[in-house]
């Protein structure tokens, strides 16, 4: 008889053949500036955490004491008997901060996207999606009985092709649903959301935008996407992020009216049907928003550092692409360059993930840098040194 199992292996192994597979790196310790990666210690330069708050010591109390007095887990989902006061008041402060009527907090972001998006359109509706949107968007597309048509990225008058063909569809759609990435992960450009918010209002379609990279970076007090553009809540519908990137914790969230709450807790599945958050979790999550109303410095540091950072990039003559973020790709073309110059940066102390085929095109390899609050000044030069050495060792730059 064959192995029924025979194709994990061989599969595994094409991955490892064609150098698509992933080698886990270990870091030992918090997701610090200086922090160790498999036992060697570098600066961080690809970790989400923009703002330092995963290892900021109000989160870390607040996490001890919620264990302290609710314990490590919260006993059940939420709708039967895992709602706790934590979670309850991690929304209202959530709303509050993002200036909406209602916000709901989900597992993660992926459980966000991949629940409630299927239940937003269905049979007869159709969901509009920029082509470079984020893995859970797809997966929560493909989940949705809609319709689906695809835009040029970050292209408003593509969308407005989309949209008028859709206009002439017979019969006519129920519900259009346009979503966006905020902030794109790859570029670290900003989605155009006043003009797709514009169009959409001119097409009665509902707006989503999925803001984990714009949040604790854009807007006021890092406020994020829809505070950046000063947009109102009648023309941006859904405004969906995580607590997983600046906000340093874990967690996926909405913000909307109190009517998209009500929806969308009764019916998305991964919020029905999963534990809720551990009590340190809410609590710390709780904390990082104290923290963002209470510390402004944090985004200006963090924004400070971004220009910086940037400007040498550009004055030594890498490639830095169109980003206007914290993301700062550094592209090389080639996958091998970029894992050689990724290599390289690790051995002189800077760890830097190179992003390649598939995950971007095959010409647009790179490596990802995402900047971080708390670097001081003097690692910021370290980093830039090592950039430049193994920039003219690999003749980059
Ligand atoms: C990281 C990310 C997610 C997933 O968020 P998690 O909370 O980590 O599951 C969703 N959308 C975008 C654009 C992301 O970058």
């Amino acid at each position: 008889m064959r192995d029924p199992t025979s194709f994990l292996a061989q599969e595994y192994r094409e991955l490892v053949d064609s150098a698509t597979d992933w080698k886990l790196r270990v870091l030992g310790g918090p997701s610090a500036p200086w922090c160790t990666i498999d036992g060697k210690k570098v600066l961080m330069f690809c970790s989400n955490n923009y703002l330092g708050l995963s290892n900021h010591p109000k989160l870390i109390q607040a996490a001890i004491e919620a264990t302290r007095t609710h314990g490590v887990g919260s006993g059940s989902v939420r709708p039967i008997a895992g709602n706790m006061d934590l979670h309850v008041e991690l929304e209202r402060r959530l709303a509050r901060f993002k200036r909406a009527d209602a916000s709901l907090v989900y597992q993660s972001g992926f459980a966000t996207n991949s629940g409630l998006i299927p239940q937003l359109a269905g049979e007869g509706d159709l969901i509009i999606s920029d082509e470079l949107n984020h893995g859970s968007i797809i997966d929560g597309v493909r989940l949705s009985r809609a319709e689906r048509a695809v835009y040029r990225h970050a292209d408003p008058s593509d969308l407005e092709r989309v949209l008028a063909a859709a206009e002439e569809h017979r019969p006519s759609y129920r519900r259009i649903l346009i979503i966006t990435d905020g902030v794109f992960s790859m570029d670290g450009d900003i989605a155009p959301l006043d003009r797709i918010a514009e169009l959409g209002a001119r097409h009665g379609a509902m707006v989503y935008v999925d803001d984990a990279h714009g949040e604790g970076v854009l807007g006021e007090g890092g406020r994020g996407i829809v505070s950046h553009f000063g947009l109102s809540r009648d023309r941006v519908h859904v405004e969906m992020g995580t607590f997983s990137k600046a906000f340093g914790v874990v967690g996926g969230h909405i913000s909307g009216s109190k009517a998209l709450v009500d929806f969308a807790y009764n019916k998305s599945r991964t919020w029905l049907l999963s534990g809720s958050h551990p009590p340190p979790v809410a609590a710390a999550c709780l904390a990082a928003i104290d923290v963002l109303e209470n510390e402004t410095e944090h985004v200006r540091r963090l924004w400070d550092l971004t220009h910086r950072f940037k400007s040498a990039m550009a004055g030594l003559g890498f490639d830095i692409g169109q980003s206007t973020t914290p993301i700062t790709p550094i592209i090389v073309r080639e996958s091998r360059v970029a894992k050689a110059l990724s290599d390289r940066l690790f051995a002189l102390g800077v760890f830097a993930l190179p992003i390649v085929y598939p995950m971007v095109a095959k010409d647009k390899a790179r490596i990802r840098t995402i900047m971080n609050a708390a670097l001081t000044d003097d690692d910021l030069s370290v980093a830039i040194s090592a950039f430049e050495k193994a920039g003219r060792e690999l003749k980059l730059i």
